[in-house]
């Protein structure tokens, strides 16, 4: 009889408890208790909830007070020196502090986890590193499970994933270097589990579906050839791709199972079906932990019958991956369209899911009404009225080639717009969002709640507006933009205006930290009955005489950061953005505004995991942005934005979208960045940022002045805009204005320097 289990449920609790209790903590309102209490009771009920759903197992270990990676850094004792704590008695608040930075040190580097929206915390190692052991946090709640007597599978990222993602300060240092160490404190580990009685653990390596380099899958063999021998059976967890290609390796190590995600990657299960032995546990990863759509149980179960009937309990049914990339649960939904709420599936329901499927092999009969409940909404799903838009539809089927092709090359428009825009050297500009003050955030929530009419609300953030561009021609900016007061969120301010997207009310996922996110949900075809922005540009523009850039999220951005529906490629839904975001284009040209930025920072987050896949995402996702740009004139210049992401390795694609000028956050690696763009000469316009917008700090003229001088030496400086890092709306006023007067003096300065210099040279060659 197949067995289930899942990964891991959402820690944050359906209300956001977690969250809130860890902010009331920080701000020193409630104790070291409180916050234990709370976290002791989530992990209860999630343990609950997945008995309810009569799993085999309930997974502990997937609980973290802020990240599981800084956990297991807790667990280990692999803390970063430079906090001189001390590991086996770190507090909860000295764990706060290493997620969020304290007076002397700032906090540990946050980055993506794979290719999800959560940010992880980096481990830091070096030479000096330890693993002596620390906190026992987690063998306190596989005691806390245990006394409440439920069926106990722990779970942890594993040895070779926690050393892949970790960072070393020193150049040049291996971080293979420490497996050994690392090995012995997984060993000591796995010891203590089985002293406790436990049977099987989880060890996630997430990192066999990168292109792992020999040296390193050699090191994963040699760890598993001991891990897996220890005594507690270990469940090795694939996820987010295919490692197929391991499947002959795995099947030789002494490891007691695999889990593996067949949503991602269906078509890895024959290979995995025929190396693993039939002793071993196949853990099949049926139910996608990384979307919101109800699963086509019947088919599933049907595709399960013949591995069912080869392996009996040594099949076992979960989701793809652990369910904290889905809200937790629909029953907090109470205005969601009836319609669309039967098509879905939160990580409470998809504990029923799994359920269901296991049912349906051991006892099909039993199973058939909770099959035919998945079909009908299939069903009902497959023929809504809501899902197909005929004039979309027929939109995308006229796509042309041309479509996604300015007029000219860039060389050509340039001159056009150098004629026609008549900006000086240099010019200087924002990313779109200003500060955000209490004011703004309140009439929205009060317009939002019914409090306030609309044309008292429109008429705040006119107000705003105006302010906002009086200060700019204060600030001396050469290129303005609206401010972007109305927005609360960069793809929520577009999807709430678009056919085929639906929000919910509590569909909170952690995004890092006490962060949460509530992506949309792309249920249609995307369709824009109105233009968008359109009014607050021109009202904008017709406040001043300087030049306003239109501010859109891109087709890439809107789709990465919604929940997409599954039933037609993500390619073909990031077309039909393309379009909805190249009428607004076309129309905010027609409306007389001349500069339209079309922000993709999402755009490096969709690339696969694996090279191999590369260039088919960065086709279709460099088409969709050109499309969204390619409507409009020679003289119209765009612009994109992108920041926070690696970029290095895709500047073909980044020039491939043929933006006139692109801003890219810089600062943090003081420019390091740029040299990539240097080296491979990196053709258009670019806006480096100068300066930080994630922290309060105001840099100096002459810092900033240095940065531009060394962005000269890479990018001719025809071609150069001097612009911060990204937006502003989580900044202050006052560092804002201190900071952009700041910037624009550096440019002023520099604008000057290199007119001497070449007044000077002119003579020079005469
Ligand atoms: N235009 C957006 C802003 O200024 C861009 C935000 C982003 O890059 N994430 O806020
Ligand atoms: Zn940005």
């Amino acid at each position: 009889m197949a067995r289930t289990h899942i990964s891991g449920f959402p820690r944050i609790g359906a209300q956001r408890e977690l969250k809130f209790a860890q902010e009331s903590f920080w701000r020193g309102e409630s104790d070291d208790a409180y916050l234990r209490d709370v976290g002791k009771a989530l992990r209860a009920r999630h343990w609950a909830l997945q008995r309810d759903a009569k799993l085999d197992f309930v997974a502990v270990g997937d609980f973290a007070w802020y990240d599981p990676m800084l956990n297991l850094t807790a667990l280990l004792g692999a803390l970063p020196e430079r906090f001189g704590f001390e590991p086996a008695t770190l507090s909860l608040a000295q764990y706060h502090e290493l997620a969020r930075g304290n007076k002397a040190q700032p906090a540990m580097e946050m980055t993506k986890w794979f290719d999800t929206n959560y940010h992880y915390l980096v481990p830091e190692l070096g030479p000096d590193t330890t693993f002596n052991g620390g906190v026992d946090w987690f063998f306190d709640e596989v005691d806390e499970a245990l006394a409440l007597d439920f069926a106990v599978k722990p779970a942890l990222i594993g040895p070779i994933t926690y050393l892949w993602l970790s960072k070393s300060r020193v150049a040049g240092f291996d971080r293979l270097s420490l497996l050994p160490g690392l090995v012995i404190r997984y060993i000591r580990i796995l010891d203590q589990l089985k002293a406790r009685g436990i049977e099987w653990v989880q060890l996630d390596e997430p990192a066999l579906c990168l292109d792992l380099e020999p040296d390193w899958l050699e090191a994963f063999a040699a760890v598993y050839n001991v891990l897996g021998d220890g005594g507690v059976k270990v469940l090795l967890a694939t996820y987010f791709d295919t490692a197929a290609d391991h499947a002959p390796l795995v099947a030789g190590l002494p490891v007691h199972g695999v889990h593996i995600d067949l949503v991602r990657a269906p078509q890895q299960l024959d290979a995995w079906r025929s190396a693993l032995p039939a002793d071993k546990v196949l853990s099949v990863g049926v139910i996608d932990g990384r979307n919101v759509w109800r699963a086509d149980l019947g088919e599933i179960a049907a595709s399960l019958e013949s591995v069912d009937a080869e392996r009996g309990d040594r099949l076992w049914i979960a989701p793809s991956c652990s369910l904290a990339h889905v809200p937790v649960t629909l029953a907090s939904e109470k205005k969601l369209d009836a319609e669309l709420r039967s098509w879905l599936a939160f990580a409470t329901e998809k504990l029923d899911e799994i359920g269901t499927l296991a049912l349906a092999l051991r006892d099909p009969a039993a199973a058939e009404p909770a099959l035919a409940a998945a079909d009908a909404a299939l069903d009902s799903r497959r023929s809504s009225g809501g899902v197909f838009n005929v004039l979309v539809q027929r939109r995308v089927a006229t796509i042309t080639d041309a479509m996604a092709d300015r007029k000219s090359p860039f060389a050509d428009r340039s001159r056009v717009q150098r004629h026609a825009l008549k900006l000086p050297l240099l010019p200087t500009t924002t990313i779109g969002s200003f500060p955000q003050t209490p004011a703004i955030r309140q009439a929205r929530a009060a317009y939002r709640r019914g409090e306030l009419r609309a044309l008292d609300y429109l008429e705040r953030m006119r107000a705003e507006t105006a302010s906002v561009v009086r200060k700019q021609e204060e600030l001396g900016l050469d290129v303005l933009v609206h401010g972007e007061v109305e927005r609360n969120d960069m793809v929520e301010h577009f999807a709430d205006k678009l056919w085929g997207y639906a929000f919910t009310e509590s569909g909170w996922v952690q995004n890092y930290g006490s962060q949460c996110v509530k992506p949309p949900i792309i249920y249609g075809d995307v369709y824009r009955p109105e233009p968008m922005i359109v009014d607050n540009a021109c009202h904008a523009q017709s406040l001043t005489d300087r030049l306003v850039k239109g501010v859109l999220t891109g087709p890439v951005t809107l789709l990465e950061w919604s929940f997409v529906r599954d039933d037609q490629p993500r390619s073909t839904t990031a077309l039909q953005l393309a379009l909805v975001i190249r009428d607004e284009v076309m129309d905010l040209e027609k409306a007389g505004i001349r500069i339209i930025q079309i922000d993709e920072p999402a755009f490096r987050e969709g690339l696969p995991l694996r090279q191999a896949d590369w260039p088919a995402y960065l086709d279709w996702a460099t088409r969709a942005f050109r499309i969204a740009a390619g409507g409009v004139s020679d003289a119209t210049q765009i612009h994109t934005h992108m920041c926070y992401s690696e970029f290095n390795d895709i500047l073909p694609s980044i020039a491939a979208l043929d933006a006139d000028v692109i801003t890219i956050e810089t600062s943090r690696s003081s420019m390091e960045l740029l040299d990539g763009f240097g080296e491979f000469a990196y053709p258009n316009g670019i806006g480096p940022g100068v300066y930080d917008t994630h922290s309060s700090r105001v840099p100096s003229v002459e810092a900033m002045q240095r940065l531009l001088e060394r962005a000269c030496e890479v990018i001719p400086a025809e071609r150069l805009w001097v612009n911060p890092d990204c937006g502003l709306k989580t900044r202050g006023w006052p560092e804002t204005e201190a900071a952009l007067t700041n910037m624009v003096q550096a440019a002023k300065a520099l604008r000057q320097k290199l007119v001497a210099s070449e007044v000077t040279s002119d003579l020079t060659n005469n």
